[in-house]
């Protein structure tokens, strides 16, 4: 293939990629299934894998997200918020692992903390003393939105929170996302008042949460659960070492976390950990995409760091497709 050629295709491939993650990120009005989507970004990650040179900063592969709206205050995060590698198969998983090792120069096996991919909005909060001051979507990892007055509706979310043992700033980050049964019920609302219904809890809590009445919010079955941590200060609070044991701690304060993560060891406890989320994935309250794996000692997570958009210490295991692209398009819903 010519050089021109290959340039073509990549223009072409990016045009796509970035039209779709404007519907998505910034409409809440996604046009194409998730995995249409992901079958597009792996073919551009393909060709730029076999052209690096040709790898543009400006490229939706090296980017996170989309930019934030306008309609919004922006928030520029202390510390990005980054996106997650994605695997789709067992090979993929092992392939993570042995990066890892390689990287760390190590045979050792790996704590990794397993934690379901929940399907909503990452969500930044702020908490001062304790108090939330601030909360912001991730935007394009750089620059949020601040929907501060919509998070303080979240029921779980704690407006304040608990112990004494407190950091002066401390920045929660998790996920808000719609459990089933309030999307279900919010749709029969919608429906017997003759409005349009959302597609699917993610397109719901997205257009729920980035609404400009904080009233519409508060009445929107929306929740939070933490799965990590931004800014803390002073530089000298002391945290546990592990990711897992952060997460406890989060909990001792008062914020809520995912029921259903785990710990294991290697990619052979991944492997059982996502089979066995899988099986339970249609009972489950809320709708999830996939599980997430993050190398469990935080020491460790430092010495791996982060490419362009993602940590090289955690991997986003995707499960099969479960939409159809007849789903997206037959319904009509609104944001
Ligand atoms: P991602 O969804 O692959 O992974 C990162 C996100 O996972 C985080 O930002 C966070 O919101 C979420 N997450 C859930 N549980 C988590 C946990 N326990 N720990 C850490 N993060 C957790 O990446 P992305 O950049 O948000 O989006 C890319 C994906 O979004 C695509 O693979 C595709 O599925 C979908 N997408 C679809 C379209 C479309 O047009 N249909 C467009 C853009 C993106």
């Amino acid at each position: 293939m010519s050089n021109q050629t290959v340039i073509a295709q990549l223009d072409a491939l990016r045009e796509k990629i970035n039209d779709y993650n404007y519907q998505y990120y910034v409409l809440d009005d996604p046009s194409v299934p998730d995995s249409e989507y992901d079958r597009q970004m792996k073919a551009l990650q393909a060709l730029e894998a076999e052209h690096p040179e040709l790898v543009t900063p400006d490229s939706p592969s090296q980017k996170v997200g989309g930019q934030p709206l306008g309609a919004f205050e922006q928030v520029t995060h202390e510390v990005p918020m980054l996106s997650l590698d994605n695997g789709f198969d067992e090979a993929d998983l092992t392939a993570f692992e042995k990066r890892v090792q390689d990287r760390l120069k190590s045979t050792a096996s790996i704590a990794y903390s397993c934690e379901p991919k929940l399907d909503g909005l990452a969500v930044s909060i702020l908490y001062e003393n304790g108090v939330l001051v601030r909360a912001a979507t991730r935007g394009d990892g750089q620059v949020g939105e601040n929907i501060t007055a919509n998070v303080r509706t979240i029921g779980n979310v704690p407006l304040k929170l608990r112990g004494d043992n407190l950091p002066e700033r401390i920045e929660v980050r998790g996920e808000v996302f719609m459990p089933r049964e309030g999307f279900e019920k919010l749709n029969n609302q919608q429906r017997e008042a003759g409005l349009k219904v959302f597609a699917n809890p993610r397109n719901a809590a997205a257009g729920s949460l980035r609404q400009l009445d904080s009233r519409i919010t508060a009445k929107r079955p929306l929740m939070f659960y933490a799965y990590s941590l931004g800014v803390v200060a002073p530089d000298s609070f002391i945290l546990p070492d592990s990711h897992h044991e952060r997460l406890q701690q989060l909990a001792n304060w008062g914020v809520p976390l995912c029921p259903d993560i785990g710990i294991t060891e290697g990619a052979a406890g991944c492997l059982a950990y996502y089979q066995q989320i899988l099986t339970r994935r249609d009972g489950l309250a809320y709708d999830i995409d996939g599980v997430v794996f993050k190398v469990d000692d935080i020491a460790l997570q430092h010495t791996l760091g982060f490419v362009a958009r993602a940590p090289r210490w955690a991997i986003a295991q995707k499960f099969p497709a479960q939409e159809e692209m007849t789903r997206l398009l037959d319904v009509e819903f609104q944001v």
